[in-house]
């Protein structure tokens, strides 16, 4: 089927506006969760999962030469064999957050693995649970290894191999003061968005997250 390129991003974004929704209703994300527990209105940009040495060098490269800070939600068997990478990132200046070890939908497990899966992963205190899936279980085993969810509020869908074009017109329809924005380092065209997604937000006026903002959960939500 050939749609003109007006109907390809309409439902390039509303799939990923619904997708949202409904997560957001089934998972009951609360807002201190979606906007990583920040308060300031600057932009977060969050790369999951895994990623190949180049993706992952490129990535980096763009960020520092934007002079941008993210964070990154690292499985922790891809981290355990690629220590170099690791390293590279969080000397860069970015923040690591636990995406457990080997990336299950959390609730088909029992609570001992679910645990195991957290904390065995990355150091917290922010978790994002594999596919963003998870409830109050799950909440409450992460709040005890002393880890807080770490959701967002726009999906990219880079996972999906969507175009940088139908990226572009999600995010931008969906940016919101504050919004957090989820991508992957395996994302087929995310580091060809990377630059000009970030010369859109700041063209916006809007920041993205400095690197002198706190990253301190307030003790009361652990
Ligand atoms: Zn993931």
């Amino acid at each position: 089927m050939n749609l003109p390129q007006s109907t390809k991003l309409r439902l390039s974004h509303y799939t990923s506006v619904v997708l949202h929704r409904y997560a957001d209703w089934r998972i009951g994300a609360t807002a201190l969760e979606k906007h990583c527990y920040r308060t300031s209105d600057s932009i977060l940009l969050t790369f999951d999962d895994y990623g190949t040495k180049t993706e992952v060098h490129e990535i980096l490269a763009i960020l520092s030469e934007y002079r941008v800070k993210a964070m990154f939600f690292l499985q922790a068997d891809w981290a355990g064999e690629h220590p170099k990478l690791v390293k590279k990132i969080a000397a860069a200046g970015h923040v690591l957050g636990n995406h457990s070890v080997t990336h299950p939908v959390l609730f088909t497990l029992s609570p001992q693995e679910i645990t195991q899966e957290i904390s065995r992963g990355l150091p917290g205190p922010w978790f994002r649970p594999p596919q963003g899936r998870y409830n109050d279980t799950i909440r409450t085993i992460a709040h005890g290894l002393g880890y807080v969810i770490c959701y967002w509020t726009i999906d990219s869908r880079d996972w999906a191999g969507t175009s940088v074009t139908e990226m572009r017109h999600t995010i931008l329809t969906e940016l919101k003061p504050g919004a957090v924005i989820l991508f992957h380092l395996h994302g087929a065209h995310t580091r060809e968005l990377l630059p000009t997604i970030i010369a859109d937000i700041r063209g916006r006026g809007l920041q993205l997250t400095p690197p002198t903002e706190s990253w301190h959960v307030p003790a009361n939500y652990l």
